[in-house]
């Protein structure tokens, strides 16, 4: 098993430091608190872009590093999953990196339903204008009136109506809708619910703006709306599209959800652990140079400790999220299952310990939003629950497990 980076993902790893280091990190705060200060509110219809993120999308554009994410040579850079990973970290140090290189959620996960499950003429409609950056995508499969968490409980309905379907619904936490840029979805439903279980769901390409498609409200999240993509909720009456809009064919929803679910998954736990990287380095920095009672705060009580349990959780987490991408490069995603459940389980809560720690050596200020350590502990929170909550990805890894002894 070889997990470290090859000569390739060194090449992109040196360009994408540097410019995060470079051009990033100096504006980083500003950009922040010019985004907060434009779009803190719930009207998404009138959020707004910040020109100097475009023109920081169209630099690293130019220079090649844009959709690294995506192991196709002509569509991205060509790295397998082990190569992306140190990049993937790299970008989720930063709040705002992952999107200024296409590789940010979810339209990377979009994007690899697309590339792997589209026809021609979907990926031509819809797949090329996300990998240009042009629009915005989102993923509707959580619904409100159901536990969303059991995927086979989703109730809203695809049904076949001559050469259309007709869409009936209601979903929310679609990240990405409030997105001023968005314009397709792609939602799943149930398209037959006397098929077997895991055969009765469909998912289809719905462009945002289909006659029936209403967006009733944005979420906060921790009292944020995570503008300008938002997690939306929305009622779908009577949408009719072509149904050469179903991905793949009618009932084939979880095959494609288990693809897409794999990939997105390592992403997340990957930028997770630059998150966790960047809150122990910044509490280090703040626990070095801040003094109370005649020390530095990091050698007071116990902080010496946390640190270094900070430091052991994360490289644990790594090679465990490492271990995932090796077995997705090498044996697919349906021999990764228990490792992907368990990187899902285990790197959020890493990083929800390491920021929590660093909030606490920070004081005052790791609670406001001069510093990502607010942002990412959010985020850590998000991901215990989002793509799969931790109790279901445990029940998978002991279910797994326990197929063993049979
Ligand atoms: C920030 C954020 C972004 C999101 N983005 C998206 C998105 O883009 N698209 C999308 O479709 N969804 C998205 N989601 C929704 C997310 O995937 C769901 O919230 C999640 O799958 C859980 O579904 P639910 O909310 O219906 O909870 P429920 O299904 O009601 O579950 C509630 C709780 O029940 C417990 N539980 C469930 N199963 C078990 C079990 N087997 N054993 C023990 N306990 C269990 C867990 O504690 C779970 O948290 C997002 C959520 C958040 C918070």
């Amino acid at each position: 098993m070889n997990i470290y980076a090859t000569e390739k993902s060194q090449h992109y790893l040196a360009q994408v430091t540097s410019f995060i280091h470079d051009k990033i990190l100096p504006v980083e705060a500003e950009l922040l608190a010019e985004n907060r200060r434009l779009n803190h509110h719930q009207d998404w219809t009138q959020w707004q872009l910040l020109p100097h993120i475009e023109t920081l999308k169209r630099q690293a554009k130019t220079l090649g590093l844009w959709n690294l994410f995506l192991p196709d040579s002509e569509l991205g850079q060509g790295l397998s999953c082990v190569e992306y990973a140190p990049l993937a970290e790299e970008m989720g140090r930063s709040l705002l990196a992952p999107e200024i290189f296409n590789c940010n959620a979810p339209d990377t996960g979009n994007m690899e339903v697309l590339y792997h499950f589209g026809n021609e003429q979907q990926k031509a409609q819809w797949l090329t204008p996300l990998l240009s950056g042009d629009i915005r995508s989102v993923f509707a499969m959580t619904e409100p009136d159901v536990a969303s968490s059991d995927a086979t409980n989703m109730q809203a309905t695809i049904i076949e109506d001559g050469d259309d379907v007709i869409i009936n619904g209601r979903k929310w936490w679609s990240t990405g809708l409030g997105h001023p840029n968005c314009q397709i979805m792609i939602f799943m439903g149930l398209s037959d619910p006397d098929a077997p279980k895991h055969q009765r769901h469909s998912m289809v390409l719905v462009p945002i703006n289909t006659p029936g498609v209403t967006i009733t409200r944005m979420l906060s999240a921790y009292g944020d709306f995570d503008a300008p993509y938002g997690h939306g909720e929305m009622e779908l009456v009577n949408v009719r599209v072509p149904k050469s809009h179903v991905i793949m064919g009618l009932g084939k929803g979880f095959e494609i959800a288990q693809g897409r679910l794999g990939p997105g998954r390592i992403h997340h736990c990957m930028r997770a652990i630059g998150a966790a990287e960047r809150a122990l380095s910044l509490a280090i920095e703040r626990g070095q140079s801040r003094v109370a009672f005649g020390q530095p705060i990091i050698k007071l009580g116990g902080n010496l400790e946390r640190i270094a349990q900070a430091r052991m959780a994360i490289d644990q987490a790594r090679l465990l999220t490492l271990n995932a991408a090796w077995k997705i490069d090498n044996l697919g995603v349906k021999h990764a299952m228990t490792d992907i459940s368990a990187i899902k389980v285990v790197v959020p809560s890493v990083l929800s310990q390491v920021v929590d720690m660093a909030i606490q050596i920070y004081g005052g200020a790791g609670m406001n939003h001069d510093t990502p350590l607010a942002g990412f502990a959010a985020m850590a929170r998000s991901l215990r629950l989002a793509d799969g909550p931790d109790e279901v990805h445990m029940a998978m890894v002991s279910r797994l497990e326990l197929a063993k002894y049979k």
